[in-house]
């Protein structure tokens, strides 16, 4: 049978990409969108990450639909960029509440189920920035690299459950959230990239495809870089 699997923020971008991976790897994926519309072939559901609410009616209609979730993707995120000077306590918390809170409202809405089932696999999307840092995203590296303690404490938590938790360190990837930068940003960030381009978003999805397999049945409380290179040595 068909795992169940979630991918928050699974209508564009890098959860779309996983999306799609998934489920041509024979999985049920069922996709979270918040705004516009959902993608089709998909078991969308409506779903602001950022409300218990939202997260709990969202896992009761994909446990109705397909069954309880054996593996979920905490990938909804976003940035909101400013100088620490100038970046309001609004600001900061709004993307850890996203970002963070929301990665852990959908664990822990999916523990449940998995514990039950005594297997599991949770793959968190974090950032290269979580490592490494990066001036004038304070609050949106805090909330990457507090997403790397979070899944290494649930790897501790819940082994025993043959429940995995890792996490996925995308670097600089083609997507909404990187074509607002402008050009002469992105192509220095470029040059500091060992391979010299952005990624794709199926390279992402490939890796996190691997870490849902079985083939990475031994692997938990993993950070692995998908960046180009652009994050070695942190
Ligand atoms: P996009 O901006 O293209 O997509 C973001 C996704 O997150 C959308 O589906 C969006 O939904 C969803 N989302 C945002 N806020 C919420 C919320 N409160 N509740 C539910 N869903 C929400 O970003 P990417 O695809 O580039 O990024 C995906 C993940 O990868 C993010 O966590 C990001 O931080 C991470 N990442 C991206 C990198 C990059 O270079 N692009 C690099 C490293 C990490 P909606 O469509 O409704 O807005």
């Amino acid at each position: 049978m068909a795992r169940s699997v979630l991918v928050t923020g699974g209508n564009r971008g890098i959860g779309l990409a996983i999306a799609r991976e998934l489920q041509a790897a024979g999985d049920a994926v069922a996709v979270t969108y918040r705004s516009g519309e959902p993608p089709e072939g998909f078991f969308a559901v409506k779903c602001d990450v950022t409300s218990w609410e939202d997260v709990d009616t969202a896992f009761g209609k994909i446990e109705a639909e397909q069954g309880p979730v054996e593996v979920v993707v905490a990938n909804a995120g976003v940035t909101q960029d400013q100088l620490l000077a100038l970046m309001s306590e609004e600001k900061f918390t709004s993307v850890l509440d996203t970002n963070l809170t929301g990665s852990f409202r959908v664990a822990k809405r999916a523990v449940k189920g998995m514990m039950k089932m005594r297997r599991g696999r949770m793959v968190f999307i974090s950032s290269v920035v979580g490592l490494s840092g990066s001036g004038g995203q304070a609050n949106y590296a805090a909330s990457k690299a507090g997403m790397v303690g979070m899944a290494r404490s649930l790897a501790r938590e819940l082994g025993s459950r043959n429940i995995t938790a890792n996490v996925v360190a995308p670097g600089f990837v083609n997507t909404d959230m990187t074509a607002v930068l402008d050009d002469k940003l992105q192509d220095t960030i470029k040059q500091n990239i060992p391979l010299k381009r952005q990624a794709e978003p199926e390279e992402i999805a490939k890796v996190v495809r691997f870490l849902a397999s079985d083939d990475a049945s031994y692997i938990t409380g993993a950070v692995i870089p998908v960046d180009g290179g652009l994050g070695m040595g942190h």
